[in-house]
């Protein structure tokens, strides 16, 4: 019986590794996975139509929906400039322009947060693996996934969709329109129709 039960504990070790790849580009349609996200209440919280009105469709895809913009389409993935960018839905200060690396992942990445509080992490078993989910601690949105393959001195890697953010520059730091996705950018990442991640 012990020797059974050992076989089945390495059997589920073996598997728990094998579920833990770091893989950012499951080719399964969104559509398959269904909803499973548990409610839950966040500090911050704005009706749908407003947030549909405000936001591009893929920004209101990827941050309420966990969609996934396709890689290498998002406009902040080769972007460079100073500053920081935020939650593009509440506006909350996520990561500096100073973690962003080029991951070569085809997504924004970042080795660190501007505040640790600011994402709240989950587990994500959808597409038939292990990840863990970000999300804005203050409204709840989808952002993308945290993998533990990035550069030092964190060893982490944030992969964000750009459509999550809304970048604010170091000059214009004091103003309030941070930039968001071009409607050309968004249309053409939906009408990709992939959710890549
Ligand atoms: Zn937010």
């Amino acid at each position: 019986m012990a020797v059974l039960r050992r076989g089945l504990f390495v059997a589920l070790h073996h598997a728990l590794r094998q579920g833990r790849s770091s893989v950012c580009h499951p080719s399964l349609p969104a559509a398959l996975l269904g909803p499973c996200r548990t409610k839950k209440t966040w500090p911050v919280s704005f009706s749908q139509e407003e947030i549909r009105k405000r936001l591009t469709p893929i920004q209101y895809h990827v941050t309420q929906e966990r969609g996934t913009e396709s890689a290498f389409r998002g406009e902040f993935t080769h972007h460079k400039d100073d500053g920081t960018y935020a939650c593009v839905v509440c506006g909350a200060s996520l990561f500096s322009s100073k973690t962003k690396f080029d991951s070569g992942s085809g997504w924004p990445s970042f080795f660190d947060l501007v505040k640790e509080e600011s994402i709240t992490l989950s587990d994500d078993f959808s597409y038939g693996m292990h990840r863990v989910e970000t999300t804005c601690s203050q409204c709840g949105a989808h952002l993308g996934h945290l993998f533990d393959d990035g550069p030092k001195p964190t060893g982490k890697r944030y992969c964000i969709n750009s459509a999550s953010l809304a970048f604010q520059s170091k000059d214009t730091a004091s103003s309030t329109s941070s930039s968001t996705a071009t409607g050309e950018a968004a249309s053409s990442s939906v009408s990709n129709g992939k959710t890549e991640f």
